[in-house]
């Protein structure tokens, strides 16, 4: 086994072996681009390391023999001079986590290396400068110091000396820095050793170490990126961007990660080295600023990014250093990007014939498109209180909270977040999940804060130089005006303007390349996507977004309000008249509601489900009823009625109503209420055939276990429609969605012309848990804990809730083979589930009208899988 590979020696394949960084290193010093030299210690040493606790057999003498090789390389020598070998020991998973994990600069440093380090660069203040950064994060990477006692030495002398940034520190305020850096790492009983290879070996276990740091497992589960991967470490010769005027750094995308646009996009810091840039402790200055500075090697850096796009057909982002206005790559990987950059880039490419349009289909995300739902700021109407850069794009409002612990809490609690902060660190990942949007007064448009919301696909504004973050964290000033905590105020990431209170927001429009990548999609998908729509609003956005038909039309949302007493009525009628009265009112109201479905999706498939909730969210609850009776009594007011009431109600009532009288045998038991229904449907149908509609209605039973139940309904159903005169085939269904129904599929779909699966129910049901319950109970727990690998009311647990799918498949289709197959719970619109239908041979999925955009691409990305796996 060997545990070590060269950047020369490896390829942009290798990335499970060698990490995305360790891999884009080496291919791009196999591409001869100027990339400092180095070598990768593997994600396979990394899990060694998991599992035994310690290093391989024989790892560190090829540490040993890479570092020997590099040293040969270089010229260099590590750990004395003429001319000191530093090298960085970076962090780099198979996944990119920006900043999550830990990395060293500027190892090997110790006092005779540093005295080499003066003669080599000329320069003691920035000798001693890459000594106190090393200091620094060698205490904080591997000896698990805090950072604070290290600011505040920093602190302290610029404030000596009156600076606003360290770059201004001379060379003995550095020393002093040094100095006292070391007296706070020995107070904790530490110390740094002074052998380089010593110093190497303790940073290679603590990047393999800091895989498992709290932010780099939060992230990970935030981003579904399993923990058993495990992280390469990349060892490669430092390049200095802090060597003088003529040095800098930066980080640049060729095309902009926020809107898609074709042109370079980039911060560059003179004199810095790259953590400055990301951590946007100073505002950094543009590309063409660069090119101002030095033409050449800003010419150079667009040719690389060009030839980066084209060798990877995909926008890169990519790191680089000027050293003594020499050009040095350091890493490339795929940029993230919004959700419309991800879509015009993958429409762009196609078009200048740099991929092909199924490789554009799978480039976006699928769940991402949500964020092209996003309502936009209605621009011209309104006055900014600041302008910041336009880091993320789209409108988001809520409570101003400049805490991310309590903008957790805040969240949790249902509110909206607009999280407000000097500058985010990768500590902060917890409250940028829980806000809506970001706000921070510094940092560029490649600041941490910027990639994570671009990534997160949240709207973000950063560097609003004009806002002051209060130092105790609970306010923002804008000149004569105050944002306090719980404050409203909007962002618009955009345009990079920040609002004062909630401004009116307006709907996007889906842009041209939309538009194409849809109809690409839907080439290439042959899955159907329908939408669960109870209302004609819902119905028409929904076929707006490209829905075609209903896949659930709950009837039960249509009985709120006023139409509530009207069932109460019909449930606790005294007898068959005053039952009857209700029946025809919620008949005609019901007509009405099915009509405008059905003239919304004309001539698409409207599946309506008959009643199904549980019976009590129907009636008045006892709880309430005696209240009201302990009131009425003490004013000495009669309860008569009131008595009355609660013993109808009372022999309604269910311990467990989840598992009790709904569904079909709520209208197997409530005489003439699924009759009224139909009636209703059928009614509907015939306004919109007289009208020279084309109505295409089915009817669904809910929560069927048994045949019986099933031919009983279907019977009445199909004499009611001989009865209407209706001609039109109106097919009649059964839900899937007690694990009952799935192992006696064979027998129902004999009865059944197509079958729906209701994978919430069937979720709950064959995991026997209360979803509401389980989620504010334990299912967290369980998640956090890898007891659960993911929530199954999210995405659909294949091993089981997956089998009974594919047994209902299996023999619903052996009984009848033109039975219809959809899916209609919440999984409808998740696109691991989607890829999931896919595989188990269903006709269609239905999905909530904002996620249709979603379950389109994400059907065909499941077809160009399935395609994939069968050739
Ligand atoms: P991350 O994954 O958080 O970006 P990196 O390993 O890329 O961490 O390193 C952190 C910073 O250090 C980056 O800005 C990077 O450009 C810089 N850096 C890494 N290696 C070198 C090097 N060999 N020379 C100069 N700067 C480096
Ligand atoms: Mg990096
Ligand atoms: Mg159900």
């Amino acid at each position: 086994m060997t545990w070590v590979s060269d950047f020369a020696q490896g390829s942009g394949s290798q990335r499970e072996l060698l990490g995305g960084k360790g891999a884009f290193l080496a291919e791009m010093t196999r591409m001869g681009l100027t990339v400092p030299p180095g070598f990768t210690v593997t994600t396979d040493a990394c899990r060694h390391v998991m599992e035994h606790g310690e290093v391989p057999d024989g790892m560190w003498e090829e540490v040993d023999a890479a570092l020997g090789r590099l040293e040969q390389m270089t010229g260099r020598s590590f750990g004395s001079g003429p001319e000191p070998l530093l090298l960085s020991v970076r962090s780099g998973a198979k996944f990119s986590m920006p900043g999550m994990m830990d990395t060293v600069l500027n190892l090997g440093m110790n006092d005779t290396v540093l005295e080499a380090l003066i003669d080599w660069s000329g320069d003691e203040a920035f000798a001693r400068d890459c000594q106190r950064r090393f200091q620094q994060m060698f205490a904080h990477v591997v000896l698990g110091a805090d950072e604070a006692p290290f600011e505040e030495v920093l602190t302290d002398l610029r404030a000596k000396r009156q600076v606003t940034d360290d770059s201004e520190l001379t060379a003995a305020d550095l020393a002093e820095a040094s100095e006292r850096f070391g007296r706070v790492i020995a107070e904790r009983g530490t110390i740094i050793p002074d052998d380089p290879r010593q110093q190497l070996r303790d940073a290679i276990e603590a990047v393999f170490r800091s895989w498992n740091n709290p932010r780099a497992m939060r992230y990970r589960r935030i981003n579904r990126i399993p923990d058993s991967l495990g992280t390469a470490a990349n060892i490669q010769m430092m390049v200095f961007g802090d060597l003088g005027e003529d040095s800098g750094t930066g980080v640049c995308f060729t095309r902009d990660p926020s809107t898609g646009e074709k042109v370079p996009f980039g911060d560059y810091l003179p004199r810095a080295q790259g953590e400055d840039v990301v951590a946007g402790i100073r505002n950094t200055l543009t590309l063409d600023d660069l090119a101002g500075i030095n033409r050449a090697a800003h010419d150079e850096l667009i040719a690389v990014m060009d030839r980066l796009e084209h060798h990877t057909t995909d926008m890169a982002d990519i790191e680089f250093t000027i050293e003594r206005g020499k050009l040095w790559i350091l890493q490339t990987r795929a940029g993230k990007r919004t959700a419309a950059a991800a879509v015009k880039i993958a429409v762009d490419m196609v078009e200048e014939g740099l991929i092909d349009k199924s490789t554009a289909v799978q480039r976006v995300e699928p769940g991402q498109l949500e964020q092209l739902e996003r309502p936009r700021i209605d621009r011209d109407h309104h006055k900014a209180l600041a302008s910041g850069v336009a880091a993320s794009p789209g409108a988001a409002q809520g409570e101003a909270i400049f805490d991310c612990d309590r903008a957790v809490d805040a969240r949790r609690e249902g509110r909206t977040v607009i999280l407000i902060r000097p500058e985010t660190t990768p500590d902060d990942i917890h409250g940028m999940d829980a806000a809506d949007g970001i706000l921070t007064a510094q940092g560029g448009k490649t600041s941490h804060a910027a990639v994570v919301a671009r990534g997160m696909g949240k709207p973000a504004v950063t560097g609003v130089g004009t806002m002051r973050v209060d130092g105790q964290g609970r306010r923002a000033v804008f000149g004569t005006l105050e944002i306090k905590e719980g404050d409203p105020i909007t962002i618009d990431g955009t345009s990079g303007n920040v609002f004062a209170g909630l401004v009116p927001l307006v709907e996007p429009r889906p842009t041209p390349e939309l538009i194409h990548l849809m109809d690409w999609a839907d080439e290439i998908r042959t899955m159907g996507v329908r939408a669960n729509a109870d209302t004609p609003d819902d119905a028409r956005r929904a076929r707006a977004h490209g829905a075609e038909g209903i896949g659930l039309a709950r009837t039960e949302h249509m009985f709120m309000g006023k139409r509530l007493e009207i069932v109460q009525s019909i449930i606790l009628a005294d007898d068959d008249e005053a039952r009857e009265a209700g029946l025809l009112r919620l008949e005609a109201m019901q007509a009405d509601d099915f009509e405008g479905l059905l003239r919304e999706m004309d001539g698409l498939p409207v599946v309506v489900r008959l009643l199904d909730p549980p019976l009590h969210e129907f009636l008045p609850s006892m709880f309430e009823l005696e209240h009201q009776m302990v009131q009425r009594a003490r004013d000495g007011e009669s309860t008569e009625d009131l008595e009355a009431l609660e013993k109808k109600v009372s022999r309604w009532a269910e311990d467990n109503p989840m598992l009790g009288l709904r569904g079909v045998r709520l209208g197997l038991v409530v005489e003439h209420l699924y009759s009224m229904q139909v009636q209703a449907a059928l009614s509907a149908v015939k306004r919109r055939l007289d009208a020279g509609g084309d109505p295409r209605l089915e009817l669904m039973i809910p929560l069927v276990a048994t045949t019986e139940e099933l031919r009983r309904m279907r019977e009445m159903i199909e004499a009611q429609i001989l009865e209407s005169g209706i001609t039109i085939p109106i097919p009649v269904g059964t839900m899937i969605e007690l694990p009952r129904a799935a192992l006696v599929a064979g027998d129902l779909a004999g009865i059944a012309e197509f079958f729906s699966f209701g994978t919430n129910d069937l979720t709950q049901m064959t995991y026997g848990l209360s979803r509401d319950d389980a989620e504010r109970l334990f299912l967290g727990h369980y998640l956090d804990e890898g007891i659960l690998a993911s929530n199954p009311f999210q995405t659909i647990d294949v091993d089981g809730v997956g089998r009974l799918i594919e047994l209902a498949v299996k023999e619903g289709k052996a009984a009848n083979p033109n039975l219809t197959l959809g899916v209609c719970g919440e999984h409808g619109g998740d696109p691991a589930s989607i890829a999931f239908c896919r595989r188990a041979g269903l006709d269609y999925v239905s999905c909530s009208p904002p996620r249709v955009l979603v379950a389109r691409l994400a059907a065909a990305q499941a077809e160009l899988a399935t395609v994939a796996r069968d050739v």
